[in-house]
């Protein structure tokens, strides 16, 4: 059976850079769920869809074809053939993903996808915020990150090239407001997962950490 590692956790728990570490120093695959989310979320911004109409969103989730890369090294996300990279992590993607993300037929959708991607070849590092619980259950090995508030936006803000720390904080939370007040919430630590609070480590030592937790 190959190795699944399962990474979850709020916006700017480090998940994404420590997901990617993972998987580099271990020879892993990695797959960026948000990403996905962030995929879909955009090709219905894309498409005229009104994201604040779930019905609508329902209508039209089949349609988005969503293709993403798995190496750790240079991940990739295109939808519909169009190379999202950038595009999902702008403002307008941001603000409608969470309700996006809510509309149960998304979320089958994208769960067949992430089950035919982790099945494929080879082991995979796969981030999100229900890998453990829903996705990938049976995985031997799940990570839930998290840090404190201040720590995640100062993350976030950089990631985005220097977005304002204040705004980019009310934002991830008014977003976790969202997430998880859901029926069944994305946001909960799955049975079996180990509780890592980044706050007080470095990338590399957080890095460190899970990759000794695989190799227990
Ligand atoms: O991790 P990231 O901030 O890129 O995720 C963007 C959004 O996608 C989250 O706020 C959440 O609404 C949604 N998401 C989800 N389930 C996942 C991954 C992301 O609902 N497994």
């Amino acid at each position: 059976v190959p190795l699944v590692v399962a990474i979850d956790g709020p916006s700017g728990s480090g998940k994404s850079s420590t997901s990617r570490g993972v998987a580099a120093r271990l020879g892993l695959r990695y797959l960026d769920t948000g990403a996905m989310y962030r995929g879909m979320t955009w090709w219905m911004l894309e498409n005229g869809v009104d994201v604040s109409d779930p019905s609508a969103v329902a209508a039209r989730a089949r349609e988005a074809r969503i293709e993403s890369g798995t190496d750790p090294l240079a991940p990739t996300i295109t939808v519909d053939g169009v190379d999202v990279a950038e595009a999902i992590r702008g403002e307008a993607v941001t603000g409608a993903v969470s309700p996006v993300s809510a509309v149960p037929e998304v979320r089958a959708v994208l769960l067949d996808l992430q089950r035919s991607i982790i099945a494929a070849d080879g082991g995979i590092v796969v981030e999100g915020r229900d890998i453990g619980s829903v996705v990938a259950p049976d995985a031997p090995v799940k990570v839930y990150l998290t840090a404190d508030p201040e720590a995640r936006a100062l993350r976030r803000a950089a990631e985005e090239g220097g977005s304002d720390v204040a705004a980019t904080q009310q934002s991830l939370l008014a977003r976790d407001k969202i997430d998880s007040g859901r029926t069944v919430s994305p946001l909960t630590m799955a049975e079996g997962a180990v509780h890592l609070d980044t706050t007080p480590y470095s990338l590399d030592e957080v890095i460190g950490l899970v990759v000794d937790l695989v190799e227990a």
